[in-house]
């Protein structure tokens, strides 16, 4: 008897239709033997109008009550799926993350996970239900509800089958695993079954959405065996996020990640002494805004040039902050970007393979596509191009370095 986490997106409990098809496949397995805690999404979209009606209110509301307010998206999906399981003969009880107590800091909109008490869960394991817990809640100190981040559904399975030292964690999706690039943005992109732990954290962080970064970061942390499978599909075996580098050769690449919610900063002309970085960028992170890419020019007549990225829906607030700045520093001006993109390849590979670099400049370079910033590390080259050569850029990569073929 194995003891299995299963998570279910926003698109694969998107109708009434689609939750008593997840509820089919929970009870299978649970028929099968086998103990299934399952994660739900809200219906997609649903988190999405949530936040909606909050910004008819106001364009700043107030965190604890945004957490409040889009929490029910999973409230909804829990109980339905547990009614649906109930439906099929099937014992099953659903949870808030409140309700389990998986408790976070009261970061709200970003809270980490501290703890969770399995006692609950358990007890209704051994008993032979079905656990259904809500996605992306949990509660603080206080018993404030809070919410992990986007995405954070995927955290919170990761987290329970750490916290249940589960023998698997299946996140089921709306795609049959992890590609090495977008499937819907480049439609030669393969499925890979296995990918390194390490590779998945750098495709995450860099912008692929199929699991959350902090869900990665977990199953890192605590070892947890974490794979990524198709809700609509019965067949095949998705991707296994491995922790072992394998003892066959790397592939140099083994993915393209995007990014487009980058948007670009610039100040010129500021007088080029020691503390210029500190206090250009000491101002932004008060402001609680966080800096990806950064790149200083060499002066040449005493003053610098300084850009650096930013989240998209920090770019109004961060220019604003940036002039002020200027103002104070006596930079000769401000200049702005948030039509560009940054697109990543990476690959553990790299570490012992030459003059990739230069592969992906001159692609990009035939193309016609300028580059704007480059940034790397030992397993990852990103570029920030222009937003239009987004879908251009990734397939005449994704070609250039062969990653369609085995
Ligand atoms: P869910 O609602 O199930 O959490 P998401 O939309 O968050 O689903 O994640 C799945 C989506 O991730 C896919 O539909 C796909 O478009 C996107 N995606 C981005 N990069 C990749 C990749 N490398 N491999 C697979 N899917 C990817
Ligand atoms: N419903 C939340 C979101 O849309 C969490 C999730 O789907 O993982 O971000
Ligand atoms: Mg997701």
């Amino acid at each position: 008897m194995a003891l299995i986490v299963q998570k279910y997106g926003g698109t694969s409990v998107g109708t009434v239709e689609r939750i008593q098809n997840v509820a089919r496949r929970v009870k299978q397995c649970h028929d099968a033997g086998d103990q299934v805690v399952v994660v739900v999404s809200a219906m997609s979209g649903e988190t999405n109008r949530l936040i909606g009606l909050a910004s008819e209110i106001t364009d700043r509301p107030n965190l604890r009550e945004l957490d409040v307010l889009v929490t029910t998206g999973e409230q909804v999906t829990i109980a339905l799926l547990a009614m649906a399981l109930q439906q099929m003969g099937c014992d099953a009880r659903s949870y808030t993350g409140g309700q389990v107590r998986i408790l976070t800091d009261n970061a709200h909109g970003k809270a980490r996970i501290n703890d969770i008490d399995d006692a609950r869960v358990r007890a209704d394991l051994t008993a032979g239900r079905v656990v259904v817990v809500a996605g992306f809640q949990g509660v603080d100190e206080q018993g404030n509800i809070t919410t992990l981040g986007r995405g954070g559904s995927d955290t919170t399975a990761v987290a329970m089958a750490a916290a249940l030292k589960a023998d698997e964690c299946q996140i089921f999706t709306d795609v049959d695993g992890v590609y090495t690039t977008d499937p819907r943005v480049d439609p030669q992109a393969r499925k890979l079954d296995r990918i390194t732990f390490e590779e998945m954290l750098e495709m995450a962080s860099l912008g692929s959405k199929v699991l959350q970064i902090r869900a990665v970061e977990f199953a890192g942390k605590y070892n947890a065996p974490l794979r990524v499978l198709s809700s609509f599909e019965d067949e095949g075996e998705g991707t296994l996020i491995t922790f072992e580098e394998e003892g066959v050769e790397a592939a140099k690449i083994s993915g393209i990640a995007f990014n487009r919610d980058e948007a670009k900063l610039t100040i010129r002309g500021v007088p080029d002494e020691p503390g210029v970085a500190y206090n250009i960028l000491g101002p932004i992170g008060e402001a609680n805004i966080e800096v990806d890419m950064i790149v200083q020019n060499i002066s040449n007549d005493g003053t610098t040039d300084f850009t650096f990225t930013v989240n998209r829906s920090d770019y109004a607030k961060a220019k604003d902050v940036l002039q002020r700045t200027a103002d104070e520093l006596g930079a000769r001006e401000v200049i702005g970007d948030d039509q560009i993109v940054k697109i990543s390849l990476v690959g553990v590979g790299m570490r012992s393979h030459a003059g990739i670099a230069s592969q992906m400049f001159r692609t990009l370079s035939d193309e016609g596509i300028n580059i704007q910033m480059i940034s790397t590390s030992e397993i990852k080259i990103s570029v920030v191009v222009d937003e239009k050569y987004l879908e251009l850029g990734v397939r005449a990569l994704h070609e250039a370095f062969s990653l369609e073929k085995e």
